[in-house]
């Protein structure tokens, strides 16, 4: 009894450990403050047509500028956010300043070659009641049209609860705006779903590409899902695209429209500008 007990007060004091718990916690309460505090911020990844080299839209990809530790990935703080509950609010913060981004490019007029902007939303986002009222909410207020907008949803968030997704996401379909399946393949049971959702697009999540050119089985997977979104009528995305080679391959394969640090990593909103005007 004293032995176990002795454990556990060692783990407690282990200073590795207390210093994680420490860090975490502290991001955790830091972040509550991040949006009034003005610290996020979106960087843009453009999406290309690969055929004609366009920019066919931009990616809406969230970065948190932490005043001691810098820029912080999503991968770190959108779990911690998702735990939290504190998602809904930073979603809402992305889709409204998004939205007022992309207007502003449009406003650009024939210098902006892309009309659409993609927004990431959590699984929390995507089974709200209300998030049709709400993007016609920001419709109303920016003036865009629905079809700027693409929303990327990933099969976790749809099979959590499959039934409250398909009535939402069919209103935002006849709302007219464009959905998006991302990270495809990595979740599971994409298959048995798949032609329930409303879905117009569906991105090939990077670890498949990344494999596209190592080998023949690489490739046949890749083949295989764009076949797939052709036969169900739906574009499709490479997501990750690096190198020539891969390129070369998906062009092979007749996807459609793909995006990657070979073209562009994500960039913030001047850096961004520069490329329009370029
Ligand atoms: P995602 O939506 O699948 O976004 C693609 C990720 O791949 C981005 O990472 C992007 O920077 C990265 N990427 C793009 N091209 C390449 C490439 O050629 N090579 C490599 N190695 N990486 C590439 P990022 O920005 O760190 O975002 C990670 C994930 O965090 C996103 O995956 C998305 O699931 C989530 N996320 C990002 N922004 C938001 C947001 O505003 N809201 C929500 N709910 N989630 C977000
Ligand atoms: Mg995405
Ligand atoms: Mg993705
Ligand atoms: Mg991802």
């Amino acid at each position: 009894r004293a032995k176990a007990k002795g454990r556990a007060c060692y783990a407690i004091f282990d200073p590795v450990v207390a210093q994680e718990i420490i860090s975490a916690s502290r991001l955790e309460n830091d972040l509550k403050g991040a949006i009034e505090k003005e610290e996020l911020t979106l960087y843009y990844q453009p999406i290309f047509d690969l055929e004609t080299q366009m920019i066919q839209g931009v990616e809406a990809l969230v970065r948190w500028q932490h005043p001691q530790n810098g820029l912080i990935s999503p991968q770190f703080f959108i779990p911690i956010a998702e735990e939290t509950g504190y998602i809904l609010a930073i979603d809402n913060w992305v889709l409204e300043t998004a939205c007022h981004q992309m207007k502003q490019w449009l406003t650009l007029g024939s210098n902006c070659q892309f009309s659409k902007v993609s927004i990431n939303i959590s699984s929390y986002q995507c089974l709200q009641k209300n998030l049709t009222q709400k993007i016609r909410k920001i419709l109303s207020t920016t003036g865009l049209n629905p079809s700027n907008i693409t929303l990327e949803i990933t099969e976790t968030a749809l099979i959590q609860d499959p039934d409250s997704a398909i009535v939402i996401l069919n209103q935002l379909k006849d709302l007219g705006i464009i959905l998006s399946l991302d990270d495809f393949g990595t979740g599971y049971s994409s298959l048995s779903y798949l032609h329930y959702f409303p879905v117009d697009t569906l991105k090939i999540d990077r670890s498949f590409i990344s494999n596209l050119s190592k080998n023949k089985e690489g490739l046949e997977i890749v083949k295989t899902i764009i076949n797939l979104g052709r036969n169900l009528n739906m574009d499709i995305v490479a997501e990750g695209i690096e190198t020539d080679e891969q390129l070369k391959l998906l062009k092979q394969l007749n996807c459609q429209y793909g995006q990657g640090y070979l073209f562009s990593k994500p960039l913030a909103v001047d850096d961004m500008n520069q490329l329009i005007n370029s």
